[in-house]
């Protein structure tokens, strides 16, 4: 019996908290199906403690100098490598994901947050301008409190990504994660006040999406983080825009890789099982719609039949195992269903196909040929082991299809053509993109979606655009010049 209770089911204010009266929350190791813990949703009062307790610790968190609070950041990102094993077997409880994956892509991609917006604490300036003998500056200032809600899938990412920028800047934050996933987001906030944060400033609330809405509406809070689906993002954003909130929305994807007949066919096999079978396939940025060009169409299934066969799926905890099972029954029948739809509607199986005869939620990688565009597994976001493969044949058919959808997350293209390459990529309409590779989501890049796939960018200097705003202050020299 594998045992992953934390101390207490909330972190609120610099301790650990719980309240039973909350809406009992049960977390499931998904590759058996046993609860590993039981938390409890935050009550209404819980929710206003967190609130007030935000309110409060940004004021003091925003004294600090950019170089103290950064030092915060930074000694916090040591702590998580030095506990990388511990957190990534968390994560690996709290997700499915294999332990294989969790210990390069989860709590080192926090650290790698956390080191690089500790980094840019102190440089975080605004600009001097100006005007004759009068003059303008410019302040970069925190927005104040802000609200993270996390998807599933990367829960101690998720919490580091929108947690960092934010306290870079000088905001505070109460992150509430997904009701699925609800371990790892604790252990960033304990590692935060380890590492010296002052109370209040992160704190971590549990809940289902009510408790995420009652965040958002509430006056306190000055900007929304959310990542999650498109049909969640409609109602956080709405609900943030009454209170004329900022907002950031990391949304789903149903994303276009394109591999030309020029391209190296070991990458662009290697780029197409990136893109749709890591973490079993539910990454938001997955290219799931794989447009390939009819001359190397038979090459390519071939080669990513042979590489499917070699999938070591298993027990996500033995370091051998490279592809871990569903995070939930219900994701795993939601992507049995679209199995279902992709054999009715006339996709042909090439790999996969059905539930893993094993315990927990496992499904097999699967591919299908002879996609068509109509098809229901090319339009909808599935987030599971399911490749789609499309074929083509001229750049411009390519291009015009691999547009021909809400979402605009992510996109890849597979050439040798260097300038094809480029002009391709210019034309696809998607927010984070590759060339001869896929899925690589380094901090020092944007990530982030258009069109439907959100509003936005995490990472990189550019996230500090969305945790920060501009005081622009003109400063009269005189005399002042009035008309009467
Ligand atoms: P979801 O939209 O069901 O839930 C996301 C979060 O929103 C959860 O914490 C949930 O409790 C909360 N929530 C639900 N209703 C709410 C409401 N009315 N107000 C406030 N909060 C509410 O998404 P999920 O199933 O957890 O995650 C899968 C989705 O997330 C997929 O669509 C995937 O593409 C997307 N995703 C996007 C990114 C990205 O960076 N773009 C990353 C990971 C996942």
């Amino acid at each position: 019996m594998t045992n992953a209770q934390p101390k207490a089911s909330h972190f609120i204010n610099g301790e650990y908290v719980e309240d039973t009266n909350g809406q009992q929350i049960n977390c499931i190791f998904p590759a058996t199906g046993e609860t590993i813990a039981t938390l409890h949703s935050a009550t209404p009062e819980l929710i206003d403690r967190a609130l007030d307790a935000a309110k409060a610790g940004q004021k003091t968190w925003a004294a600090m100098s950019g170089t103290e609070r950064g030092r915060v950041l930074r000694r916090a990102a040591d702590i998580m490598r030095e506990r990388n094993h511990e957190l990534s077997q968390l994560e690996t409880l709290d997700t499915g994901k294999p332990l294989q994956e969790t210990l390069v892509a989860d709590a080192t991609s926090a650290a790698d947050a956390l080191e690089y917006f500790g980094g840019l604490a102190g440089s975080l300036t605004g600009e001097h301008i100006q005007l004759g003998d009068d003059w303008v500056y410019t302040k970069r200032e925190p927005l104040g409190v802000c609200v993270g809600i996390g998807a599933w899938n990367y829960p101690t990412q998720i919490a580091a990504w929108k947690g960092a920028p934010a306290l870079a800047c000088g905001n505070a934050m109460v992150f509430k994660p997904s009701e699925t996933t609800p371990l790892c987001a604790l252990k960033v906030a304990e590692i935060l006040h380890e590492a010296g944060l002052p109370a209040g400033v992160y704190n971590v609330v549990q809940g289902y999406g009510d408790v995420g809405a009652a965040l958002v509406s509430d006056p306190r809070v000055d900007k929304v983080s959310l990542t999650g689906s498109v049909p969640t993002g409609r109602k956080v954003y709405a609900a943030a825009a009454d209170g004329m909130k900022h907002v950031t929305m990391e949304l789903g994807g149903k994303s276009p890789i394109l591999i030309f007949d020029d391209a190296d066919i070991e990458d662009a096999v290697g780029g197409a099982i990136l893109g749709n079978f890591y973490s079993s396939g539910q990454v938001c940025s997955n290219g799931t719609r794989v447009f390939v060009q009819k001359g190397i169409k038979d090459a390519f299934l071939a080669r990513l039949k042979e590489r499917l066969e070699t999938v070591v799926m298993g027990d996500p905890r033995d370091e051998a195992t490279n592809f871990g099972p569903m995070v939930t029954a219900n994701q795993m029948n939601i992507v049995l269903g679209y199995l279902e739809k992709g054999v009715a509607e006339g996709a042909r199986l090439i790999s996969g196909g059905k539930r893993a005869s094993r315990d927990g939620f496992f499904i097999e990688p699967t591919v299908f040929a002879d996609v068509t565009d109509t098809m229901t597994i090319a339009q909808e976001e599935i987030f599971g082991p399911v490749l789609s493969v499309l074929d083509f044949e001229t750049e411009e058919d390519a291009i015009a299809r691999a547009n021909a959808t809400e979402f605009g997350l992510s996109a890849g293209v597979f050439t040798k053509d260097l300038t094809r390459a480029h002009r391709v990529i210019g034309q696809l309409e998607a927010g984070s993109c590759w060339i001869n590779t896929y899925n690589l989501a380094p901090v020092e890049a944007p990530f982030g979606g258009s069109k439907m796939s959100g509003v936005g960018r995490e990472n990189s200097k550019e996230a500090i655009n969305y945790y920060s705003q501009m005081k622009s202050v003109y400063v009269g020299m005189g005399p002042v010049d009035a008309p009467f």
